[in-house]
C-alpha cells in the first residue's frame, strides 16, 4: 500500500456506500480510463470475472473454439470453459514468450478451411510484456475474430506508444494481491466499445432490467467491484507509477548483477513495447551453468528466497488433456528451464545482491 489507500476508504465509510456501488467505484473507473488509455471500463471482482463477462457479452458458447496462449495462469482460459466452448492453446513465439502470431495466423486459416471460424482469441501479456497485439489484431479482424487481451500482468506497460491493451477488443486487468498494484482481489473489463461495457456492467450485476421491480430477462452474475475495494485501488493508481519504475529498476539491478554469469539470460525485450518488469524472469542452460532451475530454486529456498518456475503451460494440465495446441515446443522449454526471481517493489538493492550471490556461488564462483 501506499499509504494514501486510508484515506479514500475513510471517505467511503463516511460517503457509507458499503455496496457495489458509490462515489469512490465511479471514480476509480473514471481514472482507470485516464491511465488504460481506454474510453470504458468496468470494475469487478477479479480478472477471471473480467474475461468471462468478456466472453459472454460475445457470445461465446457451446461449439465455439477460442484460441489462447498456452504459457500463462489457468485464469486467462477458465471463462472459455465457463462457458462451456472448446479451447485450442497457442505456443510462444521464443522472441517474446508471448502468443506466437504466425502459429495463430496458420491456425486460423487452418480452421477457417474448416468453417470453423474462432469466437474469439485471448493473448496473455506475459510477466508484464505486451504481446503483439498490432500483428495479432491484423490476422484477426479480417475475419471479424475479437481480440480479448490478457493484461492481467501487464498494467502500466506500453506497446508502439500506447498503454498496454489498447487496440485489442477488449483488455481485462487484475488487481490481485499479486499483481502491480492490487485491491486484495479486483479486476477490470476495458474497452473502446460502450456498448461492450455496458453490457459487461449489466451482466455484471445480475442482469436488472432498468425498471423499478426487479425484472431478469437474462442470467447475469454478482462480479461488480465493491466501493469500499475501489478506494484501495485510488491510492494504489496513484502509485502505478512509481511500481512501474521500481520493478524495472529491479529487473535492470539483476541484469547488471548477472550480466557474466555463463548459462544465464533473461526474459527477451522487444522493440515494439516496454514490459512493466511486474516479473524478472531468467533461462538457465543447465549444460552452461552447471546447474539447472530446480536446482537454483533449492538453492534460493534454502537462504530463505521464496522463486517459482515459469508457468506451467496450460496444454500440459491434467483438465486441459483433451485440449489441441499447436505446439512447438517453446512454452514446454520455458517451464522446464526458467525461474521467476523475487520481484516485489518492497526489495531494495542489498536483497537482489543476495539472490545474485545465491546464483554465483551455485555456479562455483
Ligand atoms: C492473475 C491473472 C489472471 C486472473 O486474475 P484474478 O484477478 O486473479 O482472477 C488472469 N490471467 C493472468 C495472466 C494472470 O496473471
Amino acid at each position: 500500500m501506499s499509504g494514501r489507500e486510508i484515506e479514500y476508504v475513510k471517505q467511503a465509510f463516511e460517503s457509507n456506500f458499503i455496496a457495489p456501488v458509490g462515489p469512490q467505484l465511479n471514480q476509480f473507473e473514471y481514472s482507470f480510463c485516464e491511465v488504460s488509455g481506454f474510453d470504458h471500463c468496468v470494475a469487478v471482482v477479479n480478472g477471471t470475472a473480467a474475461i468471462h463477462l468478456i466472453l459472454r457479452h460475445l457470445g461465446v458458447g457451446p461449439g465455439d473454439i477460442v484460441l489462447a496462449s498456452t504459457l500463462t495462469f489457468v485464469g486467462s482460459v477458465a471463462p472459455v470453459l465457463y462457458q462451456g466452448a472448446e479451447l485450442v492453446f497457442i505456443d510462444s513465439d521464443p522472441n517474446t514468450w508471448n502468443m506466437d502470431p504466425s502459429l495463430l495466423e496458420q491456425e486460423i486459416k487452418r480452421l477457417m478451411k474448416l468453417g470453423r471460424k474462432p469466437a474469439a482469441v485471448i493473448p496473455t501479456e506475459l510477466y508484464g510484456l505486451p504481446c503483439d497485439l498490432d500483428r495479432i489484431v491484423d490476422i484477426c479482424s479480417p475475419h471479424g475474430i475479437p481480440v480479448v487481451c490478457d493484461c492481467a500482468e501487464s498494467l502500466g506497460a506500453s506497446y508502439r506508444g500506447r498503454p498496454s491493451g489498447v487496440g485489442s477488443t477488449a483488455a481485462a486487468f487484475s488487481f490481485n494481491g499479486n499483481k502491480i498494484i492490487t485491491t486484495s482481489g479486483g479486476g477490470m473489463v476495458a474497452s473502446d466499445d460502450a456498448k461492450l461495457i455496458n453490457d459487461c456492467r449489466y451482466l455484471a450485476a445480475q442482469a436488472r432490467q432498468p425498471v423499478l421491480h426487479y425484472e431478469h430477462h437474462d442470467i447475469g452474475y454478482n462480479y461488480r467491484m465493491s466501493n469500499i475495494i475501489a478506494a484501495i485501488g485510488l491510492g494504489q493508481l496513484e502509485v502505478l507509477n512509481d511500481r512501474v519504475k521500481q520493478k524495472r529498476w529491479i529487473n535492470e539491478r539483476y541484469r547488471e548483477g548477472m550480466k557474466d554469469l555463463p548459462g544465464i539470460s533473461f526474459m527477451p525485450k522487444t522493440d515494439y513495447g516496454k514490459s512493466n518488469c511486474w516479473l524478472t524472469v531468467i533461462l538457465i542452460d543447465k549444460d552452461v551453468a552447471g546447474f539447472g532451475a530446480l536446482d537454483l530454486i533449492r538453492a534460493l529456498e534454502a537462504a530463505n528466497i521464496e522463486s517459482r518456475p515459469v508457468w506451467n503451460p496450460l496444454h500440459r494440465q491434467k483438465i486441459f488433456a483433451s485440449c489441441r495446441c499447436i505446439n512447438t515446443g517453446v512454452a514446454d522449454l520455458l517451464f522446464k528451464i526458467g525461474v521467476c526471481l523475487p520481484s516485489g517493489t518492497s526489495l531494495e538493492g542489498r536483497d537482489i545482491s543476495r539472490v545474485c550471490q545465491v546464483v554465483k556461488q551455485l555456479g562455483g564462483e
